[in-house]
């Protein structure tokens, strides 16, 4: 109590307090606000928080992607036109030479153990002052043997004490240097370092000796010698893992606990007049995967179900029979997608579905509107609403149910663990069934789903043809307008796809913005070309992707917003710009987006690199086969979703290759939790309300 005491007021006591250390014990919250670290200021802050920094705690564990191995060479040993990297000390004053355009260039010569060297530099001016005779310095750069000159690309003002020098290189951002990022970590190591938390019990630390926090988070921003590194390294991804298997293994626990779920009879006639009037039959898969459901919505256990199968294979159908179970046996449900685009797109199928019926519905994203959301509210309580589609607004703390009975989660992976905990709490027993179209391989989907049942669809809907893939280079495009022209005219519709939205500064990669005004110059008046992205309001996204599928627009333009369920079927092409920037499971999905009606559809990737992995996309159209491959090539990465949205995406641990120290995380986690010993421990309270409350 008292610790907390003392941890809040510190807030406001902010930076004079120099002893913080010694009241905030490990494990404790962090206090520390990332603007409390000397050096960052407003302009670095938001800079910062554009790379998913937002806390001490992510800054300190803004992890290096890779580290430059800065080994120090004699004279002798280096090719002519090599990289060199040598210390020596300043023998010459440094001449400056100062050119137009703000260019300089400074001259020096360099006394180092295998001989006299000179040096110059480009736009360093500012070094001069510092550089006296006799300074001790690192220079990196490329050797002219013939002239003995080093064009250096860097000085450093301090020669390596170790033979060695492991330098750590970290995802920047335009701004922000790799140096900035650098210092802004150690002086949050120095000034918060041991009130970052520890995810490890004690009893593992001293099993495997591992090192403290502090010191890891040292070590791997400052390491000493690979073998340190190495070691630290192991021990922050064991450290990510444990916390991460505990949640699962917590989950799954929980999940056994409650299995006692809803019992209850489900009319099968009414269910089946449903099925018969669809437009289409049901596929084999699709019957099985429904009947699967309806057993376990009758069955007295509670229902934890993934339903798996490829783009295109036709889940949502199967999800709204589910739905249409559940309200037949008197209960309400809640389908949850992972944007606002595609659950807005779910409620426009669901209320064309139920346009026969009575059955009352309502879509509940981020930008409902106040006194709608009010509403909403009071009817879900009140059971007027008998489903309700929408985002993660339907986890929200004033989000309460009359009678919950079924919670459905798309593309399940991009939720975290804890979003998808909370769902589960909101109504007594719910059944759940989870809809991936990203299937994650066997094996690791044992480790992480263990207790899940699983449908899966393999089969497509009858008449699909298979979509064609060619991969072309940038100077092919007029191949590309042709292909396009030729659908166009034939009244289809088509998306094109760009990483980016705007121009950034150091990046020229294609832009959402760039082409339309390149698309609107080779289609000029004949066809209605837009842009939907993930940063325009919701209201507008909602009002292009309508138009879209009306037919308004015929070219639209995107970035991978669309990526993930966005259904409609006159659609026929799929262009992908800079296609080398995307994994192939992301790029699989994209595809998916097409190819959904009758008409014969086509992707075309446009890259002028990477053409081998792009190939596999020519050849493979098996989404679980793609996963695989992706899984080979990328690790988890891709198939998990980005940062934000997965809890799978780790910052230091990969699930592929770092499978072994998993499995022993997964059975440490669940030995720990299941130690009724240790239930007091503040570690186990504090992962435990992490997931409870999200
Ligand atoms: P996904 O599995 O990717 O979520 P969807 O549920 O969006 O796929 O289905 C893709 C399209 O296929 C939709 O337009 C849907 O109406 C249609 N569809 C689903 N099942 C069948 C079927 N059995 N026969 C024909 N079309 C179907
Ligand atoms: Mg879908």
């Amino acid at each position: 109590m008292l610790l907390i005491f003392f941890s809040k007021n510190y807030k406001n006591i902010g930076k004079r307090i120099k002893k913080y250390d010694i009241i905030c014990q490990e494990g404790s919250d962090s206090v520390a606000e990332l603007k409390d670290v000397k050096g960052i200021g407003p302009k670095s802050l938001a800079l910062l928080n554009k790379i998913n920094i937002y806390t001490v705690e992510d800054l300190v564990t803004h992890y290096p992607f890779r580290y430059e191995i800065l080994k120090r060479n004699d004279l002798q040993e280096v090719e002519d036109g090599e990289k060199i990297v040598i210390d020596g000390k300043v023998e010459s004053i440094p001449i400056l030479m100062r050119f137009k355009a703000g260019l300089n260039k400074m001259n020096f010569r360099l006394v180092t153990q295998s001989g006299v060297v000179g040096v110059s530099i480009f736009n360093r001016a500012f070094l001069k002052s510092q550089l006296t005779v006799g300074t001790g310095v690192t220079v990196i750069g490329k050797l002219d043997k013939k002239k003995n000159v080093i064009t250096a690309a860097d000085i450093k003002l301090e020669t390596l004490s170790n033979k060695m020098k492991i330098e750590p290189v970290y995802h920047a951002t335009s701004g922000l240097t790799n140096k900035n990022i650098s210092t802004y970590i150690n002086m949050a190591l120095l000034m918060y370092g041991k009130e970052i938390p520890d995810y490890i019990p004690e009893e593992y630390m001293e099993r495997y000796h591992f090192s403290n926090k502090k010191t890891s988070l040292n070590l791997i921003h400052n390491p000493s010698t690979e073998e340190k590194l190495k070691e630290v390294t192991i021990r922050l991804k064991y450290e990510e893992l444990f916390a991460f298997m505990f949640k699962i293994n917590y989950l799954k626990i929980e999940n056994k606990k409650k299995k006692q779920g809803l019992e209850r009879k489900i009319d099968k006639e009414k269910l089946e007049k449903f099925i018969n009037d669809l437009p289409f039959e049901l596929t084999n898969d699709q019957k099985t995967a429904v009947d699967e459901i309806v057993a376990d919505l009758e069955a007295p256990h509670r229902m934890n179900r993934l339903l798996q199968g490829d783009v295109g294979s036709g889940k949502t159908i199967v999800s709204f029979l589910a739905m249409i179970a559940n309200h037949l046996s008197g209960y309400q449900s809640a389908l949850m997608a992972p944007t606002e685009i595609l659950a807005t797109q779910h409620y426009h199928n669901l209320e064309n579905f139920l346009k026969n019926t009575d059955v009352k519905i309502a879509l509940l994203t981020g930008s409902t509107a106040k006194k709608d959301k009010q509403k909403i509210y009071e009817e879900l309580k009140d059971g007027t609403i008998s489903m309700i589609v929408g985002t993660h607004a339907l986890i929200q703390e004033e989000v309460q149910y009359h009678n919950l009975g079924l919670v459905i989660t798309d593309e399940q992976h991009r939720f975290g663990v804890h979003q998808r905990a909370n769902l589960q709490n909101k109504g007594k027993k719910p059944d759940v069934l989870y809809m991936s179209a990203t299937p994650i391989p066997r094996t690791y989907a044992l480790t992480i789903f263990g207790d899940m049942d699983v449908s899966t669809i393999k089969e497509r809907p009858k008449g699909r043809q298979k979509i064609t893939t060619v991969v072309k280079k940038n100077s092919e495009i007029k191949d590309v307008l042709e292909m396009m022209y030729k659908e166009l005219k034939a009244n289809h519709q088509v998306y094109v796809i760009a990483p980016l939205i705007e121009e950034s500064e150091n990046s020229d990669l294609t832009t959402v913005c760039k082409l339309k005004d390149q698309m609107k110059l080779a289609f000029k008046e004949h066809y209605k070309i837009d842009i939907v992205h993930g940063k325009m309001a919701s209201a507008a996204k909602d009002m292009i992707m309508n138009q879209f599928s009306n037919n308004e627009i015929q070219i639209l333009i995107s970035t991978t917003v669309i990526e993930v369920g966005v259904d409609v079927p006159n659609a026929t092409t799929m262009v992908i710009f800079d296609a080398d920037r995307f994994g192939l499971s992301t790029l699989h999905q994209l595809r998916g987006r097409v190819g959904r009606g009758s008409s014969k559809s086509q992707c075309i990737l446009i890259s002028d690199s990477d053409a081998e992995r792009l190939k596999i996309m020519e050849q493979v159209d098996d989404g679980f086969k793609i996963s695989e491959e992706d899984f080979k090539l990328r690790g988890h990465g891709d198939l998990f979703g980005t940062k934000q949205s997965g809890d799978m995406s780790f910052k230091i641990a990969s699930i592929k290759s770092d499978y072994k120290i998993l499995l022993q995380a997964k059975k440490d986690s669940k030995e720990y939790l299941l130690n009724k010993e240790t239930d007091n421990d503040p570690l186990k309270i504090k992962l435990i309300e992490s997931i409870t409350k999200g």
